[in-house]
C-alpha cells in the first residue's frame, strides 16, 4: 500500500472452490480468507485508501432461506454449516466495513456474489465448482467414449451462474456507481437447477453415454439465488451474457487449453 499508493482496492482474492475443496480444507479456507480480509482492509486504511471494494459472497447467506436472496435477509438465519468457515469470514468484512466507517470514515463497500464461471476458471476436479468441473467431466467422456459420467447429489439444488466478464463489469461499475455501503448483491437473479446445468453441458460437448448420480455426495445448500432489484436500480444494469452463451465460450475455451488448464488447482 505505502509503495504502490492506490486510490482504490478491490479484493478479489480468495481460497475457496467447490463443494469439495471444503472437505479438504476447512481450516485453511477459514483461516486465509479471515486473514486476508483483515489485513487487507486495515492495510488500505493506513494507506489512506479512498474506496475498498469488498467480494463476498452468496455463502454468507442463511443456508435455509426460502426463496431468492435478498440483502435484508442477510443476517436473518444461520448460515448453512457446509460453507459457513467461507461464508462468515467473508461476512466479517461487511463488519469490518462497518466499523470503519464508523471510526475512521473508511469508505468500504461489500459486493455479494454467486457461483462464478468463464474461461480461465479452476476445473481441476478436487478445487473446481459444479460448472468447470461438469466442462471437464462431460469432454473428457466424449474425447475417451467413457459409458457413463458420475455426477454429484440429488441434481435439485438451484445455483446462479455470473459469467466472468459480466461479473467484472458489474464489479467495476459498482466501485464507481455505489455510494451506500450496505452489502450489495450482483448476479443474474437467474436459478438453474445442477440437473439444467446437466443437461445443458452435456449437449454442448455432445456427450451420449449415461449418468451415474452419486448420492452420497453432498447437495449443499438447496437455493442460492439472489434477489438483484437493488443491482438493477443502483447500477442501471444487467448482465448481457445468457448461461448458454457462457457455456459455450467457456467450453470452447477449455478445450484449446485442456492441458494447462488440468494443471491449476
Ligand atoms: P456450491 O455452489 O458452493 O455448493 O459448490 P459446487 O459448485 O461445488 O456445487 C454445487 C452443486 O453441484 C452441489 O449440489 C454438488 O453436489 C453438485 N455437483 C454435481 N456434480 C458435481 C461435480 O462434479 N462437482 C462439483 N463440485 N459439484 C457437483
Amino acid at each position: 500500500m505505502e509503495q504502490a499508493r492506490p486510490h482504490i482496492v478491490i479484493h478479489c482474492a480468495a481460497f475457496y472452490g467447490g463443494i469439495w475443496i471444503n472437505q479438504l480444507h476447512p481450516g485453511r479456507i477459514f483461516y486465509e480468507n479471515l486473514v486476508m480480509g483483515a489485513h487487507l482492509m486495515e492495510s488500505a486504511r493506513r494507506g489512506g485508501v479512498e474506496k475498498f471494494v469488498g467480494i463476498g459472497t452468496a455463502c454468507s447467506y442463511p443456508g435455509y432461506l426460502e426463496g431468492v436472496l435478498k440483502e435484508a435477509d442477510l443476517w436473518n438465519g444461520p448460515v448453512h454449516e457446509s460453507v459457513m468457515n467461507y461464508g462468515l469470514t467473508k461476512k466479517m468484512m461487511a463488519i469490518q466495513g462497518w466499523a470503519y466507517q464508523k471510526e475512521y470514515g473508511f469508505n468500504a463497500l461489500h459486493l455479494i456474489l454467486t457461483n462464478l464461471y468463464g474461461p480461465r476458471d479452476t476445473f481441476h476436479i478436487r478445487r473446481a465448482h459444479v460448472l468447470p468441473a461438469l466442462i471437464k467431466k462431460f469432454v473428457e467422456a466424449r474425447e475417451q467414449k467413457a459409458r457413463e459420467v458420475e455426477v454429484w447429489g440429488t441434481g435439485k439444488p438451484v445455483r446462479e451462474f455470473l459469467y466472468v466478464e459480466d461479473c467484472a463489469m458489474g464489479i467495476l461499475l459498482a466501485a464507481e456507481k455505489l455510494k451506500d455501503p450496505a452489502p450489495m448483491n450482483l448476479g443474474t437473479g437467474v436459478g438453474t437447477s445442477i440437473r439444467e446445468l446437466v443437461t445443458e453441458i452435456q449437449e454442448l460437448t455432445g456427450y451420449q453415454g449415461e449418468l451415474r448420480w452419486d448420492r452420497e455426495k453432498p447437495d449443499g445448500q438447496m437455493m442460492k439465488v439472489l434477489d438483484i432489484s437493488r443491482m438493477k436500480e443502483c447500477l442501471q444494469w444487467q448482465s448481457a451474457v445468457s448461461l448458454r452463451e457462457g457455456l459455450q465460450k467457456t467450453i470452447a475455451w477449455y478445450k484449446e487449453h485442456k492441458t494447462q488448464a488440468d494443471l491449476k488447482e
